[in-house]
């Protein structure tokens, strides 16, 4: 099989103002030549100034969400070209809290997964399921469905990283067990290779997110089919981010 590149991503949510720059400064300094991909994704306002402080250290800037078309009538959103624009070079789309306060589908997550990769940008589409779907024993259909409806057929390797996110585990400090990851990686790793063949279904990161930290990261990583993690919390802080892009190297 592909090996699957390596990624620590950082989802900022809506934190930070200009003065968190210095924690990417301090990331930068940390890392000046690191063997795994570091993205942060800050919020839109910062984007573009991130993107231009990291021109030329390995940490790259992404998106949080963007609209599927490319402009028009949508006061407060983003195109994916206007990522581009800024300075992003991936995008996070479809995570729970996106899925949640805005009630977008999966259908609507493959619109925008097609738009932001017609402009070259990595899409990182989130997948995860509820406290009550892992209690009914549903975890996989749940997955099953949002992988194959959230992933548009222009997918590949080099475009995509998956996340998988159990709602419940997001900012909860709550981890699934190491066997738990590895169940639901392991059936999202078989799907992808059903439906995009053995190098690019093979060669897509799948990325563990919800509470990871420091303490945990290592035994996170080195579940089968973990190629890294998409970190909330534990992303802001440099001094807690550092120590995790070093557990996956
Ligand atoms: P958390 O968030 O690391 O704070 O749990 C993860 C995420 O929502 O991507």
């Amino acid at each position: 099989m592909t090996q699957a590149r390596k990624l620590a991503a950082g989802n900022w949510k809506m934190n930070g103002t200009r003065a968190a720059l210095a924690e990417l400064e301090a990331l930068a300094r940390a890392h000046p030549n690191p063997s795994v991909g570091i993205l942060i994704c800050p919020p839109a306002t910062l984007i573009q100034t991130a993107s231009a402080a990291m021109a030329d250290t390995p940490v790259e800037i992404g998106g949080q969400d963007c609209h599927a078309e490319p402009s028009g009538t949508h006061t407060g959103d983003i195109s994916a070209e206007m990522l581009v624009d800024a300075g992003a070079t991936s995008v996070i789309l479809g995570h729970s809290e996106r899925r949640e306060d805005h009630e977008e589908s999966s259908e609507d997550v493959r619109a925008k997964a097609k738009a932001a990769q017609a402009v070259g940008l990595v899409t990182i589409i989130c997948l995860g399921e509820s406290l009550a779907q892992r209690e009914a024993n549903n975890t996989l259909d749940i997955i099953g469905g949002q992988l194959a409806a959230s992933l548009p057929d222009s997918c590949c390797a080099t475009n995509t990283v998956v996340a998988y996110e159990p709602i419940w585990a997001i900012g909860t400090g709550k981890v699934p067990t190491t066997a738990q990851i590895d169940e639901v990686h392991d059936f999202i790793r078989t799907r992808l290779i059903q439906r995009f063949g053995e190098a690019e279904g093979g060669g897509i990161p799948l990325l563990y997110g919800g509470s990871v930290k420091p303490g945990n990261a290592a035994e996170i990583f080195a579940t089968d089919n973990v190629d890294g993690a998409l970190v909330g919390g534990a992303s802001l802080k440099a001094e807690d981010f550092s120590p995790i892009i070093t557990a996956l190297e």
